[in-house]
């Protein structure tokens, strides 16, 4: 018989996606509950983090790891050997910038019928505390690192008319908040969500040159999500104005005011001399106004640094 057909031998399995707090340990559905304490077993991405909430809720339904690295090798024996198999990520909804997605799909194509139960997910709250207009928005889970398709990402939404939802890592904020102030432009109105339905739970609201500067004097710490307001001027933006994506950018040229924030972002960082002129340049600035801004932000402590000879920013 042909494991992958809808009619297969699991078509009887069923996987059933468990949304899990993102925070507060008591949000969690009655459903959720029930599922998890009457399934065959509660596959985790982190079998003891899960251990936590289901101790807490007296649920002794065996734990088995399933993690990105182990999904594609071990989930079909899983879902063969239970009837009934809940899937749990360390936290919030299964398939939202976790492996839950990777996972439903092997699951489907395997025959095995899937759900998916509602529940919490962080860029849910994130983009209804920014105060931005939420009736459309776009989620962008992670931004890649670097390169082209960072890039690539962070010029479509500086030119969306809608808001976007992004998530970030502590140690990554002030770069991402410096690198969308140069591409949508200082003043895109934008929030930062940190430890939502945690005790330390924050929202800052403002612009992204401001935000940046926040960020970049006190860095900050915990689970965070960006949201940022759409372009000036699309039928979101709550500011109206003109039709400008971002307003940082005329005529193809970014502007000083952006570049200055993302300069400023980035010598707080540590960046100077050529790496702070290549990160300009990588974020789109061009190679004399990324000359020049390195030149005048790129002083380390305010000193001047040991001359470089390879250095033609005119820092070394
Ligand atoms: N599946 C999760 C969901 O439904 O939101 C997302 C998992 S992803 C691996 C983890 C990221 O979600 C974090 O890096 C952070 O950006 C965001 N996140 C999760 N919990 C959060 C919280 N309590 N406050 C703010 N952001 C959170």
């Amino acid at each position: 018989m042909n494991p992958t057909a809808p009619d297969g031998p699991l078509r009887d399995h069923l996987l059933t996606l468990v949304p899990t707090p993102i925070g507060h340990l008591d949000d969690i559905t009655l459903r959720a509950l029930a599922t998890l304490r009457s399934c065959d077993v509660v596959a985790a991405e982190d079998t003891r983090r899960s251990r936590v909430l289901l101790d807490r809720h007296g649920i002794a339904t065996p734990l088995v790891r399933l993690d990105a690295h182990t999904i594609a090798t071990r989930a079909p024996a899983v879902l063969a050997r239970h009837r009934h198999v809940a899937y749990v990520t360390d936290a919030g909804t299964p398939g939202i910038s976790d492996p839950g997605a990777e996972l439903a799909r092997l699951a489907i194509g395997l025959g095995v019928r899937v759900e998916a139960l509602p529940g919490p997910t962080a860029f849910v709250p994130a983009l209804v505390l920014s105060g931005l207009p939420v009736h459309r928005f776009a989620f962008e889970g992670f931004l890649p690192r670097k390169g082209r398709e960072r890039r690539a990402r962070l010029a479509a939404i500086a030119a969306s008319d809608h808001t976007t939802a992004l998530y970030e890592s502590a140690v990554r904020l002030t770069a991402t908040l410096a690198d969308l102030a140069a591409a949508c432009g200082p003043e895109r109105p934008a929030a930062v969500a940190r430890e939502l339905s945690k005790r330390f739970e924050t929202v800052e609201r403002g612009s992204l040159a401001a935000l940046s500067e926040t960020f970049a004097a006190v860095p900050a710490r915990g689970e965070i999500v960006v949201v940022v307001g759409a372009a000036t001027g699309g039928p979101d933006d709550a500011r109206g104005g003109a039709a400008l994506p971002g307003g940082a950018r005329e005529g193809g040229t970014l502007d000083l005011e952006a570049g200055e924030a993302l300069a400023r972002a980035r010598a707080a960082e540590g960046l100077w001399g050529r790496e702070l002129r290549a990160a300009l340049e990588e974020a789109g600035i061009d190679r004399d106004t990324a000359y020049r801004l390195a030149v005048r932000h790129g002083r380390r402590g305010g000193s001047r640094p040991e001359p470089d000879p390879e250095d033609d920013t005119g820092d070394g």
